[in-house]
Order: structure tokens, then sequence, then C-alpha cells
């Protein structure tokens, strides 16, 4: 259902996920009739009761040219957009702040993280990038800090999306021998826009080639106003390799979150965000939560999602055994009977029964959303784009956690095709690639299984090869992205370039028959060799097309002939063509290409 705020310069329609015809025609002060009439003329034939998506909806009010409304989506029952509550109680407490390190690649992030955490995890990260996010906790001067470990590349975006619900502070890594790079930038937009507070660790001031003030003035020249300079923002010179200026961070941490006056409410039923989840043989789901709110304990029931379990084991970020997480806590428990998604909030409930019956509720919104809308902008696209015989690439997504997978999926959404191919995700799932998987792409030339950090079964590899079922699994997402950008662009097939190289006046015509033509004249720029092809034009008329067969200057063969010389050449053709003095010849070459994505 659609609701609407109705201001005089604006009006807004907040819809849950779609929209039906007769009421986004009510809402726009059209008649149904036109507004089907609109759709159809878009390729899409709708009856009053069908449901149009959100960008669907937004598509044809742009369509109809409707500037002064604007379509909002509601809030659901599954996903929430908040992390930490904004309104509390008198009795919040102060509660740890939320970290997130980001920067550039290579800018130490990981360096900086393991410096901080003494631990070590470079060595076994897949193509040295943190793949998945996760939580860890240090003490500081006797008080605790968290840290996401949000992966720094933009193909986690949809990741670093959910962490912005949670993170108070970004660290932001820069190198003092490097300077403010394209994931700097982003990182600082990304703490904008997550509405949080930007410290600056400037690292590696241990190299030679470390240059602090200037990497202060390239920062500032980005917003970043350093507070030695009057500005705002705390930077801090650091070397996460010598462990220098690290306690000074920490400092500024705990500084700036006491600024903040960071609290939250303890005395309220559990709450938080699903920040992981993958299934585990022997222990069942498997499931990474910080606590924004409440007390979780051993044994309390909690929904997330359509998931519902009772707390069985839970562990801090070490793996030892913890009674209860209060707010700002990393726990990783078990218990959920399914699998919640990554970003899912999760609430406790005070039995099995309520859990169990909020879960179906979630369930029950999240699938009423999904089904509900009948007309998705991907088929309205579609639709519009059938003159361009759009291709599709299909495919089925499995990872080994669903961070992963939302991560493949989302960066695989973001390959620019140009409009030329469009991606189809067929299926998705967590867990290694099955039969059911090759099943559902056998008899589909154009489909591909991609595996993100699973297992291909050898039993399952054979039968893939037996049905033709293209299987590409890889460890390192960049690598993925690729191989799907290249399969994409090997879908666009081949294209005919054409070169132009010189042209002639023709200034006299010697010979011409049904299959060759004999002219000479002067070279107007350019050059021309045997070989080439030559394009006949009389005016504006194009008369012909014929292959230059040979050159000669001063009545002998000649290799070429440049601008201003004049010469004679022979060329073969199809049909006869009239060519006369005062004509031109343009020159040029024609090749084949594979067309690509780049
Ligand atoms: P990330 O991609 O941002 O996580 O960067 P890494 O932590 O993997 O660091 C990239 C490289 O820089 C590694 O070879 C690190 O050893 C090196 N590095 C990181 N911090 C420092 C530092 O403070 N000083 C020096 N000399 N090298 C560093």
């Amino acid at each position: 259902m659609a609701e609407e705020t109705a201001n005089t310069a604006e009006k807004v329609i907040r819809i849950a996920g779609s929209i039906t015809v007769d009421e986004l025609a009510q809402a726009l002060g059209l008649s149904v009739t036109a507004l089907i009439g609109e759709l159809f003329k878009n390729g899409i034939v709708a009856t009053i009761n069908q449901r149009l998506d959100l960008e669907t909806a937004e598509i044809m009010i742009e369509e109809l040219g409707i500037a002064n409304v604007r379509l909002e989506r509601k809030n659901t029952a599954t996903k929430t957009t908040d992390g930490f509550r904004k309104e509390l109680s008198e009795k919040a407490t102060p509660r740890p702040p939320v970290v997130a390190v980001m920067g550039h690649v290579d800018h130490g992030k990981t360096t900086l993280l393991d410096n901080l955490l003494n631990k070590k995890t470079v060595e076994t990260e897949a193509g040295g990038i943190t793949q998945h996010i996760s939580a860890y906790q240090l003490e500081h001067e006797g008080r605790k800090i968290t840290f996401l470990d949000t992966p720094g590349h933009e193909a986690f975006a949809a990741i670093r999306q959910h962490g912005a619900m949670l993170t108070d502070i970004v660290v932001i890594v820069v190198a003092a021998d490097d300077g403010v790079k394209p994931q700097t930038v982003e990182a600082i937009k990304f703490a904008q826009g997550a509405n949080a507070k930007i410290i600056v660790a400037i690292n590696k001031i241990d190299r030679e080639g470390a240059d602090v003030p200037r990497t202060m003035a390239d920062l500032s020249t980005h917003g970043l106003q350093p507070e030695e300079w009057g500005g705002d923002i705390i930077m801090i010179p650091v070397s996460a390799k010598t462990g220098e200026g690290l306690e000074k961070l920490l400092d500024s941490i705990l500084l700036v979150a006491d600024i903040e006056e960071l609290k939250a409410d303890t005395n309220i039923p559990a709450e938080g965000l699903v920040i992981e989840s993958h299934m585990e043989v022997g222990k069942g789901s498997v499931v990474n939560l910080l606590v924004t709110g409440g007390e979780l304990k051993v044994g309390e029931f909690i929904t997330a999602g359509g998931a519902y379990g009772k707390v069985r084991t839970m562990l801090d970020f070490k793996g030892k055994p913890k009674g209860k997480a209060g707010p700002s806590t990393p726990v990783t428990v078990t218990g959920f009977k399914e699998l919640p998604s990554f970003g899912d909030r999760f609430v406790e409930y005070v039995d099995e029964k309520a859990a169990r019956r909020a879960a179906l509720m979630n369930a029950q919104a999240a699938a009423s959303e999904a089904a509900s809308a009948n007309v998705t902008s991907t088929d309205l696209l579609r639709m519009m784009n059938t003159e361009d015989n759009a291709k599709s690439f299909n495919v089925i997504v499995k990872g080994d956690v669903l961070g992963s997978v939302t991560s493949v999926v989302d960066s695989l959404k973001m390959i620019d095709t140009k409009g030329e191919v469009t991606l189809n995700v067929v299926a998705t799932g967590v867990g290694d690639i099955t039969e059911n998987d090759v099943y559902m792409a056998a008899g589909d030339t154009q489909m591909v299984i991609y595996g993100f950090n699973v297992n291909v079964p050898t039993n399952i590899a054979k039968l893939a090869v037996r049905d033709g079922v293209v299987i590409r699994n890889y460890k390192v997402i960049y690598e993925l992205l690729d191989d799907a950008k290249q399969s994409m662009g090997d879908l666009l097939g081949e294209e005919i370039m054409e070169t132009d190289l010189g042209e002639m006046k023709v200034m006299g015509v010697f010979r011409t028959t049904k299959a060759e033509l004999i002219a000479g004249g002067q070279m107007l720029k350019g050059k021309l060799v045997p070989g080439v092809m030559a394009r006949l034009r009389h005016g504006k008329e194009v008369i012909g097309e014929a292959e230059v067969e040979s050159v000669q200057k001063e009545r002998t063969p000649a290799k070429e002939l440049i601008e201003n010389e004049v010469g004679g050449l022979a060329m073969k053709t199809e049909k006869k063509l009239n060519l006369m003095v005062g004509d031109r010849l343009e020159f040029f070459s024609r090749e084949k290409k594979k067309r690509t994505l780049d």
C-alpha cells in the first residue's frame, strides 16, 4: 500500500516494495487508462491490479515527465537501516565505540589492525584482501574498542553499506609516502555518508619517502582539515610496522568516543545486527552478531529475519566462551535453526514461541514483498532494450558465507555492460557446488556457475563436464569479476572496424570492366598501399567499393603513394563501376574486431 505525504512543492509516496497500477495512477493524479497506455508504450501489458516495483514506478514517473513526485521505500520488517538506537532512556550507559579502518589498498589497514590486535592474519588472506566483515575488540586504558574489519576494495561496497549502520568512527589510513588515492577519497565519502567521525592515521612514517605535511595538505584539499591547522580532524602520524603512534591513535579514538557520548541501553531485550553467517559441519549455523542494545545471554531466544533459535553457544571474537554480551560486543553464536542473512537485525524474544512467531512474520513480510512485484525494473529495462537485442548472461552464485554471496552478486551487478548484456542471477546459495546447481545450469549454454571460496566435489565436476556446464571457482573476487566481464564481453561478438588511410582525386579512368578498374590520380592526403580497400565517391554519393590490387608510380609498380604524389592503381571489383574524372577514392582498411566491455 502506498502512503503519501503531501506538501506544496513535492509529493512523496512511500511504498513498501511495490505499488499497483491503480494506486500509482491515483497517486499521480492520472487516469488508470493513461498509465496503462504509458506502460504499454514501454512494452508492458499491465492490468489495473498489477504490481510495479519501486524502480519501475520511478521510471514511469520519469517517462511521464512528472517532476514533483518522489518515491521512497518504506522500511520493512526484515531489513533495517538502523544500527545503534538514537532514542535512549536515562539509564543508558556508555558503550565502546565501533571503529572501521578504511583506506587505499596497500596503505596498511591490515598491518595496522594486526599490530593493534597483535594477531597475524595477513598471510591467510586470499589475494591479500580481507574477504569478510569481522569484528574484534581490544582494550586500551581499561576501556574496550570494537573494530569492524571492513574489506577495503570497492567490490565490497555491499558489505561496507551494512557496516555503515554500525560505524561510529572511521579511521582512514593514508600512506605518508603515497598520499590520497581513489580509495582514500572513497573512504572519506563513506565516512561522511555514514555520519561517522573521522580520524586519520598517516601511516608508514618509518619510510624514507614519508612526508606528513604533504599528506596533510593533500587531505585538506579533499575536505579534511587537520586540527594542527585549525581544522577539526585529528590526524596522527603512525607506523603500523613499528607501532609508533598507535597508542596515540587509540587515545584519540577514546577521546572522540567521549565527545560523542556513545551510549546504549542494556535493560532492554538484546538486539543487534548479523554481520556474518555460515554453516559448519557439526555446529549448524554459525552466526556473528554485533550487539547494539540490551545484553545477549546464552539460552535466550532470538530472531533475525526469517530465522530464529536459542543461543546454544556464544563465543567472543577470540573463540572464548562468553556468558553475556552487552552493546558494541561482537560475538559468534550457534543455535539458529536456519541461516539468517547478513545485515538482518536480530532481536531477543521471551520464549521460543514468540521468537518463532516473529520469524514467521518476518519471513512472510519478505516473501510477500518479493512476490508482490510482478513487474520489475529489470523486466522493464529489458523490454525497453529489446531493439538493442540485449544478450543475457545467466549465473548461479555460490559462496562460503552469505556475506560473500551478497558481495559477489552486488559486484557482478555493478559491471558496466553498457546496456548490451543483461545479467540474470538465476540462483544463489551458501556452500559447495551441488548436483542441483549443475542440473539447473544444464541445457543453458549461456549459464555459468560461479563459486567463491567453495569446493567443487570431484563427482560434481565430472557431472558438469558430462552435461557441458561451466563451473568457475575463485578465491579472489576480482578474478571472478574479471572472468564475468570477459564472459559477458564474449557475448558481444565481433564488430567491423574501418580505418581511414588516405584519399585520392581521380584524374584519369583507364579501364572499367566487371572485374577490374584501373585509374590514376593525385593523393590528397594519407597513403595508398596495395591490399587496402577503396571507396569510390562521386560527390556525396558512394558508387561502390573495390580492393586495391596494385599501385604504380611513373608507370612502374610501387609499394606506396604518399600525399601529393601522382600515380595509378588497379582495383578488383565485383561489378562495373562508373568512376569518372574528378571523383574521389577514399582508402581504408577493414577488419573484424572482437568486441569487449572495456
Ligand atoms: P592494506 O592493503 O591496506 O591492508 O595494506 P597492508 O597492511 O597489507 O600493507 C601493505 C604493505 O605495506 C605490506 O607490505 C606492509 O608490510 C606494508 N606496511 C604497512 N604499514 C607499514 C608501515 O607503517 N611501515 C612500513 N614500512 N611498511 C608498512
